[in-house]
């Protein structure tokens, strides 16, 4: 038998327990209902009555016995919590995962894209690489991105996205220039805050500085006039940021809002990092800012490098406040800087070795669903860009559901950075997130529908559905 002080302590705690549940998941429930996700209001809602139900009944109520089942209810929560926060399976990365080789930029599928038939550097190419022919023929005989036939077709948003394009390769020529005067800064610290703290205000999420190494730069140039000349970078120093991309407009992925989005934030970074570099020639040192379509520089190997993420399952930069849900866009420069440290976060692989959402829903099976394999000397993820980019041509947009999908491209607020804060704390507390988001949001989520303006276009949603 129960003392009655022991009663009065267990009753007003089953209480506030009951209690603490159901306004976390109410509050959940809120988030989502503003983050628009109708599945995981649902079940916050549901999971608020379920959860919340026993302690409220057990402190509220008179019940013959109730002391000892409250006991063992309260114990097995707080045994349950102290197991989720307790931290586990933090180690940094230690194995050396520094590429061996450099890319050649000629072989990606974007320059491979510009490849026009009849041409010299078309024979030339396929000459020497005549594996990546068939292949190529075949998304060549696809209506391509922005392409008025491809199953997302839409007139309006094709329009838009082309316009930005457009805009972006107006950039593309400013990337350089000269130096003026005598280099006129002193002191790395000094002119590194200036310089992070600038492209912040501009619009940027995060900034990182790493020493420029070999492996960031492309071997050879594949684009533009250098085409086929080998890239010679004489900096010292990669400045690398990201920007946002819009969730609502990422969500609709792999409708049009995708594309429309992909060269909104090729337009933002370019523009932050062409007057960054701009700024820092005018301190009298050169620099060389790497945008969409005029890049000498392998961007999410920088970035990783000067600390801004991981490198994840689906090849792209994973970073710790939005996932891959970011553009990239970097300045390589010989300004003496100061280096930021890499952040050798092993919760992020760890957490995409278990994941393995956007593999399962990736419409050309592009993505890996394997562990991480030995390539090139470095253990990694790699996916098959060949049938990703036949997709992006079929469907006239750059897909992007492998982003959408991602339980790290979800919103940067207080209730998906606490589940980020568990995830980076605990392994327990990774294995469990991962359910919760399949339970949350489903473990194929759909595309989400187009924001309401985007709808008043009838084509649109002939397309989208
Ligand atoms: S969806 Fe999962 S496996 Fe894929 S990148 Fe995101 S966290 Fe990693
Ligand atoms: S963009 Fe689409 S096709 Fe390409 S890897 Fe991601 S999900 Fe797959």
């Amino acid at each position: 038998m129960m003392p009655d002080w022991a009663l009065a302590v267990l009753d007003p705690l089953a209480v506030a327990v009951g209690l603490g549940f159901f306004m976390a998941l109410a509050y959940a429930g809120l988030v989502s209902a503003r983050e628009k996700e109708p599945r995981a209001v649902f079940v916050s809602s549901l999971l608020a009555v379920i959860l919340s139900a026993p302690y409220l009944l057990l402190g509220l109520s008179d019940l013959e016995g109730r002391s000892g089942v409250s006991v063992g209810l309260l114990l097995l929560t707080g045994a349950a919590g102290l197991a989720l926060v307790i931290p586990s399976g933090k180690k940094r990365i230690t194995e050396d995962d520094t590429p061996r080789g450099r890319i050649d930029e000629r072989d990606i599928m974007f320059s491979r894209n510009l490849l026009e038939p009849g041409t010299a550097r078309f024979e030339e190419y396929y000459a020497a690489n005549p594996e990546k022919r068939a292949v190529d023929d075949a998304f060549r005989a696809l209506p391509g991105l922005l392409a008025e036939g491809s199953t997302m077709y839409d007139p309006y948003a094709y329009a838009a996205a082309g316009a930005t394009e457009a805009t972006v390769e107006y950039l593309r020529p400013l990337v350089e220039g000269g130096v003026a005067t005598e280099p006129t800064v002193t002191d790395p610290v000094e002119i590194m805050g200036f310089i992070k703290g600038w492209t912040l205000k501009q619009g940027a999420i995060s900034v990182g500085v790493t020493e420029l190494r070999d492996y960031h730069t492309y071997s050879t140039v594949g684009r533009g006039d250098d085409y086929g000349r080998p890239v010679e970078l004489d900096h010292d120093y990669a400045i690398a940021f990201t920007t946002e991309m819009s969730r609502e407009m990422v969500a609709g992925a792999p409708k049009a809002s995708i594309v429309m989005e992909s060269y909104q934030q090729y337009l933002a970074t370019g523009a932050i990092a062409i007057q960054l570099a701009k700024l820092i020639r005018g301190l009298g040192y050169s620099a060389r800012a790497h945008v969409d379509g005029n890049y000498r520089v392998v961007c999410p190997l920088v970035a990783r490098d000067a600390g801004l993420g991981e490198i994840g399952r689906m090849g792209l930069l994973m970073t710790p406040e939005l996932g891959p849900r970011v553009r990239l866009a970097v300045v390589t420069t010989e300004m003496p800087l100061v280096a930021d440290e890499r952040s050798l976060d092993y919760t992020m692989i760890d957490f995409c070795a278990r994941c393995k959402k956007c593999a399962e829903i990736c419409p050309a099976q592009a993505i890996p669903s394997g562990d991480r394999e030995m390539i090139d000397g470095v253990r990694r993820w790699q996916i098959d860009q060949e049938a990703c980019f036949t997709l992006w041509c079929q469907i006239g947009t750059d897909c992007g559901r492998c982003v959408s999908v991602c339980p790290y491209s979800h919103p940067n607020n207080l209730l998906h950075n606490l589940v980020r804060l568990g995830v980076r704390n605990s392994s327990l507390f990774r294995r469990l997130a991962i359910k919760a988001d399949d339970l949350f949001y489903g473990k194929r989520p759909p595309s989400a529908e187009l924001p309401d303006w985007m709808r008043m276009n009838p084509i649109a949603e002939d397309s989208s559905s």
